[in-house]
């Protein structure tokens, strides 16, 4: 009896808490309400408290929801996974595979700078905030090399509009400095509307998707933000590598 009277007053204290004029809706759980704060500079209605999204999470599922991205036949490589997509992704593909520098249980150990896959071994990269931590020349070709013709990257990354020329330099290495310069320690750059040429130039076609102000009051979405989807074009090259030298993963679980 009395954990049914907890349940119904955490319930209803909940919506107090979580409801009225400020409600958001996170597409990816289907929680409405208000949402908490997140960041350094606190942003508010950014974190949804059921499944810890944050706007470019919500972002990324519009985007998986309303463009064909993902279709049943793709084989797709998720980096740096975040645990509230990567239900979402696995669902609408034929086989999915997590990965990072250093994998949480579930996902293998691949560097994005040197990826020990075969060429043309998937149909889809995600890396979502994961190019400004990196050589992302190196990345770009890597992914470019293990997609199939046609293949696509799905990423996004902070970017700078108003700056026409991505901000790095190579000599900002300590972490305080980077934090300053890149506003993240671990960044080592900020992207620049350039960030288009990088993409296109490791032979890519680029589209991008964003959300109109009504829809991104109604999900919490940072305005502006973008989901760039790049595609390898038929004319890239595909970049054979010696399969000896490589540890091979099979790109099977779900
Ligand atoms: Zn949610």
């Amino acid at each position: 009896m009395t954990s049914l009277f907890n349940r119904i007053a955490s319930f209803v204290s909940r919506r107090i808490l979580y409801s009225g004029p400020y409600s958001i809706e996170c597409p990816i759980c289907h929680f409405v309400g208000r949402f908490k704060p997140f960041g350094l500079v606190p942003r508010s209605n950014a974190v949804c408290p059921k499944c810890g999204s944050l706007e470019r999470h919500r972002l990324l599922c519009l985007a998986l929801h309303e463009r064909p991205l993902l279709s049943e036949a793709d084989r797709v490589l998720h980096f740096a996974p975040e645990p509230c997509l990567s239900g979402i992704i696995r669902d609408k593909s034929a086989s999915y595979q997590s990965a990072d520098c250093k994998p949480q249980p579930g996902s293998i150990p691949l560097n994005i700078e040197n990826i020990a896959l075969p060429s043309s071994s998937v149909n889809v990269v995600i890396a979502n905030h994961v190019l400004e931590h990196v050589d992302d020349e190196a990345a770009l070709e890597e992914i470019k090399r293990i997609l199939t013709p046609g293949g696509r990257l799905i990423a996004m990354v902070p970017i700078v509009e108003a700056w026409e020329h991505t901000y790095e330099d190579p000599q900002i290495t300590q972490k305080p400095d980077r934090e300053r310069h890149f506003a993240q320690s671990d960044h080592v750059r900020f992207y620049g509307r350039d960030f288009r040429e990088r993409i296109c130039s490791h032979g890519f076609d680029l589209e991008e998707f964003q959300a109109d102000g009504p829809r991104s009051a109604q999900y919490g979405l940072n305005r502006g933000e973008c989901v760039f989807i790049a595609c390898k074009t038929e004319r890239s090259g595909s970049g054979e590598r010696d399969p000896q030298s490589m540890a091979h993963f099979a790109l099977t679980a779900r």
